[in-house]
């Protein structure tokens, strides 16, 4: 931080409800439709790019404050006055509130706090879309307790490759990521996800896909989903065939059976070919 005034960008969201209503909301958006989540209504809890990775396929845009500190950086109440806003005049049918946005959720530091409160107001089912970067903290590991759903995002497990992909701050080492990941996983009773986002001559080979499958064994997520770049990028990366997703998730998921398709059986853990966007990251 620079003391200077703009520093922080917020943007309004633009929220259209039946009946052609139409309301601006800083810190909601949507809802939109996810293929993972349904009909999602998104939350951001820090502003425009206050994130501790600056990831090359980031369809946000480029990161503008590369942090690991976690603060309120939207007051907590006026995230909770709009949503409370939002749910008493919305009629359509919402499967889940997730927290993602416009940079990394945990980084705000009544994470915790938000979703408790947002339990109080309603059954809607909370998601939490994470990188990973702050889960080595037990502060972050409690506030994420409460949450229906955390996704956290890994897309390499040596430091090389994880860099050349995240940009991440240099703090963040991604062996204590992983350890974090798999204590959380020990207290955390809901769905644990695991989403890969693979970009072509970053994170593509072989070895790589062997050694997220050893983490992976380790973790034991719910979910595995494996996704590459889409939409337009934050740098110039290019994205994996859906002939070579295919090929990383048998690797990814050695030895088990795979789906293609949303609503196939298959044994777990479950892995899915995502080639939708990571649409606001939902
Ligand atoms: S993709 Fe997510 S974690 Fe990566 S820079 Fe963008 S907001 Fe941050």
């Amino acid at each position: 931080m620079t003391g200077s005034k703009n520093y922080i960008q917020f943007i309004s969201f633009e929220n259209k409800l039946e009946g052609n209503e139409e309301l601006a909301y800083r810190y909601i958006y949507g809802p939109i439709t996810s293929r993972r989540l349904g009909v999602s209504l998104g939350v951001t809890t820090v502003p425009h790019k206050v994130c501790s990775f600056n990831c090359i396929y980031c369809e946000v845009g480029k990161t503008t404050l590369l942090t690991t500190e976690r603060k309120e950086y939207i007051p907590a109440e006026a995230i909770l006055e709009e949503l409370k806003d939002f749910l008493s005049k919305n009629t359509t049918k919402i499967d889940h509130i997730t927290f993602s946005g416009l940079g990394e959720p945990t980084l705000h530091i009544r994470l915790g706090y938000i979703i408790k409160e947002i339990k109080k107001m309603t059954n809607i089912s909370i998601a939490v879309l994470s990188n990973g970067s702050l889960i080595t903290r037990d502060d972050v590991k409690m506030d994420l307790l409460n949450a229906d759903i955390v996704k956290f995002t890994l897309n390499a497990t040596d430091q090389e490759t994880y860099e050349k992909i995240s940009l991440n701050h240099p703090d963040i080492k991604v062996q204590d990521v992983i350890s974090g990941i798999v204590e959380f996983r020990k207290m955390f009773t809901h769905e644990l996800w695991i989403e890969i986002l693979l970009v072509k001559g970053i994170n593509n080979t072989i070895q790589n896909y062997l050694n997220l499958y050893n983490a992976l064994s380790m973790i034991k997520p719910d979910k595995i989903h494996i996704n590459t770049v889409i939409r337009a990028p934050a740098y110039k990366v290019e994205p994996l065939s859906f002939a070579e997703l295919l090929e990383a998730s048998r690797i990814i998921n050695h030895g088990s059976k795979i789906i293609y398709k949303k609503g196939t059986t298959r044994v777990a853990p479950q892995t899915e070919i995502s080639t939708s966007s990571l649409n606001s990251n939902i």
